[in-house]
């Protein structure tokens, strides 16, 4: 039996919560219960150090790149968090003595972490209560608090905090050192510049205690890269203190302020913790819950009524994670694979945002998903720089990005080879393309989501015609077949490199350029301004020509005689693997304990969704005989070894009428973070797959789809839910849509336009609702 950690309470659902301590396993709470809002993320590890711990601090989009034999990444910032405690001569360390009461939690509606414990060990006997937040109102403001009673006899304390910046990237130390200050007395804080990219980090920190008639003396220490203040003071039994560390960060590209020179920052950090001190953690703790309350819980709830609490509380903790890792601030900056929480994929963006969770943010938080497509768009530099490296033509998206008009930033060697013993070679930043098509699919859906006209001229529709350009001039021209063929790819199955025609890439791209011919022929016709302008800027009336005479032939691999979409050329005549043990494993990846990728890429099995992701994404060119087939002969050699294929695989199964396995696949979805094996999550939470978690809900079960631009219901709740109920936004429409096994109502709460009309679509019927109208429908 598999040890866990993890406990959860019943009819809690937004608590999350470990009961007992085990050092082994500190990774997995430091991940799951990260803090953050976007701008700052912070692992959950300890106040007191332990070994195994991993403490990371990021803060969006300040990339900086070690050496030129790394790509950039987010350099782990100084750390506030230590502190260190000695008790009558020996240091807080709960692998020793006796704890009792111990519970670390996190509330995901207020972002409230909380560990308590009480403490006996040789004269020591004390109850410690930490609790902890990132504000959600300043993004700037960290507020740690510790409450200390001693119930014992006479205590006597060492405590040693403030800012550590002896911390690195897994050794790469990113900052270079700069002034280590006392301000006043009390604020501690510390400059430190990005040695590549420049980027100038001011931290500070200040300490309050409740009671300063206890402390006997104090003393600032500053070492290399770290400055501390240490306090000595004592507590008589039966006595409690609480000790509050308030601490901001700033950097030198932050939008937020108004100037960026050093001594600007500095004075601004001081002045602004020196009101929070004065202010108190408590207030401010209090005025974070509420910005969550009002950004984000408020307007659009989601609730199921299922008879597993944790199908809400699954729900809530991907809401809290996408919320605390989506820089909504900045639209230089998008999400990154592992969030802020962790080192995981370097802070680099990948797919994950345009096709995982895009799709939540467009639906309800349509001004978040403008952010994140501000930065695709900002984003066509890079991707120009990466065509023309290729010798490609228009918006050749990186695999990976982080700037973003740093171009290709994914790493070019990855884990051992078990054959060889020498690092394996990771092709994706060369040829796994299909991101282009990706990136042009979320803007599209976007814009027919909130019809934001002013984002589509001048933003969306240049990054769908741009990327249909770089499809155009990558087609491969087969002159004995007489089509055009993309070649030598790594589709959304990363166990299968240098195929032909991965049908996933091909149909992708197919779209991508047939929306770029009816984009070019509707603006043409209708918005004679902008098209002039973009046919100037990128040439379109010679593309479109390109367009139009080679779309007809890009091959588009059709189902075999047994109904089975091939993934690529190659993939159905090769070996074939009993997968069951792997299957079984609860770790990921455990065929490479076994082969080697050159062996995997020679045999049937599939990493994730990739044929079931296309018929998710392009469900009409389909049929369901076609998508019945397939799925029964590719869920088989599926690994999930990836987290992005579980919640594709649920939307599916509801699509096919396979409620009961959806739900079943659901059920380990929602496990990929939160379930109880203890090592998932080492490197940092997986946003995706939490973007899937709504995916499954909302588009799944929900049955809520974007179809040809237009809005489809179609609910399917498994037998185990009551009802759905959740909120969305189509074209600056506020819709409440309440489902139940035997009807849905879709209730017009409020819009901008008083004589709104939203038309949807459900099976096969069209139903227009008005503005504060509501309309039930029997299913
Ligand atoms: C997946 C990719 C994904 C990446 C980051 C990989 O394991 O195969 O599809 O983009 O993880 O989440």
């Amino acid at each position: 039996m598999m040890k866990t950690l993890m406990e959860y309470q019943q009819n809690q659902p937004w608590i999350i919560k470990e009961n007992s301590f085990d050092n082994n396993f500190l990774s997995k709470c430091e991940s799951v219960f990260a803090l953050g809002n976007g701008y700052l993320g912070v692992r959950s590890a300890f106040e007191e150090n332990y070994i195994g711990e991993k403490r990371d601090m990021f803060v969006s989009g300040t990339f900086d790149r070690f050496d030129k034999s790394e790509v950039t990444e987010l350099p782990n910032v100084p750390d506030f968090i230590q502190m260190e405690f000695v008790i009558n001569g020996r240091n807080l360390d709960l692998n020793l003595g006796e704890i009792t009461q111990y519970s670390f939690s996190l509330n995901l509606k207020t972002g409230q972490l909380i560990r308590h414990f009480i403490w006996k060990f040789a004269d020591i006997h004390l109850e410690f209560n930490f609790r902890r937040f990132v504000s959600f109102d300043d993004l700037h403001l960290l507020g740690q608090e510790v409450t200390i009673r001693n119930l014992g006899a006479d205590t006597s304390f060492q405590l040693k905090s403030g800012i550590d910046g002896q911390l690195t990237n897994s050794g790469s130390q990113h900052f270079a050192e700069g002034t280590k200050d006392q301000e006043k007395n009390r604020i501690l804080q510390m400059v430190s510049t990005t040695a590549q990219s420049r980027i100038d980090f001011v931290q500070s920190t200040i300490h309050d205690f409740s009671d300063r008639s206890l402390i006997d003396k104090t003393r600032i220490e500053i070492s290399r890269r770290q400055i501390h203040k240490l306090y000595w003071f004592h507590l008589k039994s039966n006595r409690s203190i609480k000790i509050s560390k308030l601490s901001n960060v700033y950097t030198s590209i932050d939008r937020d302020l108004n100037q960026k020179t050093v001594e600007y920052m500095i004075s601004v950090s001081a002045n602004v913790l020196n009101f929070d001190v004065q202010k108190g953690f408590d207030y401010l703790l209090k005025k974070s819950a509420l910005a969550w309350e009002e950004k984000v819980w408020r307007d659009f709830p989601i609730e199921i009524k299922s008879i597993d609490f944790t199908d809400q509380l699954a729900l809530n903790f991907a809401r809290y994670h996408l919320h605390i890792m989506v820089p909504k601030h900045d639209g230089r900056m998008s999400i990154a694979a592992k969030g802020l929480s962790g080192e995981g994929y370097k802070g680099h963006t990948a797919w994950d945002t345009d096709i995982f969770m895009l799709p939540y943010f467009t639906m309800t938080y349509p001004e978040i998903a403008r952010k994140l497509l501000t930065y695709r768009y900002l984003g066509l530099s890079g991707a120009h720089k990466k065509a023309a490296l290729n010798h490609y033509q228009g918006a050749q998206y990186p695999w990976e990005s982080a700037w973003p008009s740093n171009g290709e930033v994914a790493p070019v060697w990855g884990a051992a080879d078990i054959v060889t013993g020498k690092p394996t070679k990771i092709w994706s930043g060369f040829i796994e393309q299909h991101i282009s098509s990706d990136v042009a699919f979320g803007v599209k859906q976007y814009i027919d989501a909130t019809s934001d006209l002013r984002f589509a001229k001048f933003e969306g529709y240049e990054m769908i015609f741009d990327t249909a350009k770089f499809w155009v001039s990558r087609l491969e021209y087969n002159a004995v077949k007489d089509r055009y063929e993309i070649n030598n790819v790594v589709g959304p199955d990363e166990y299968k490199e240098h195929v032909n025609n991965n049908a996933f890439t091909n149909y992708s791209a197919a779209w991508n350029i047939s929306t770029a011919i009816k984009v070019y022929e509707k603006i043409k016709q209708q918005d004679s301004k902008s098209f002039d302008r973009l046919n100037k800027k990128l040439g379109l009336d010679k593309t479109y020509r390109q367009w139009k005479e080679k779309l007809p032939k890009l091959y588009l691999p059709k189902a075999n005689k047994d109904k089975i979409l091939p993934q690529d050329d190659s993939y159905l005549s090769k070996k074939i693997l009993d997968l069951t043990p792997y299957l079984k494993d609860d770790a990921v990846g455990t065929l490479f304990h076994d082969y080697n990728l050159d062996q995997v890429n020679n045999m049937q099995i599939t990493k994730q969704a990739d044929v079931i992701l296309l018929f998710c994404l392009f469900e009409n060119i389909f049929s369901l005989g076609i998508q019945e087939a397939s799925w029964d002969y590719y869920l088989p050699k599926t690994m999930h070894d990836s987290s992005l294929s579980l919640s594709t695989h649920v939307v599916l199964a509801v699509d096919l009428g396979r409620n009961s396995e959806a739900y079943q696949l659901f059920q380990k979805a929602k496990n990929i973070d939160l379930g109880p094996y203890m090592n998932s999550s080492n490197d940092g939470i997986h946003a995706a797959s939490l973007g899937g978690i709504w995916n499954s809900v909302v588009e799944g079960f929900g049955g809520l789809r974007v179809i040809d631009g237009k809005l489809r219901i179609e609910p399917h709740l498994p037998k185990e839910w009551d009802s759905l109920d959740y909120r969305i936004n189509w074209h600056g429409a506020k819709l409440q849509i309440s489902e139940t096994k035997e009807d849905f109502t879709v209730t017009f709460l409020n819009s901008n336009h008083l004589n709104q009309i939203v038309e949807f679509m459900s099976k096969g019927q069209k139903y227009q609702v008005k503005a504060k109208g509501s309309l039930r429908i029997k299913l």
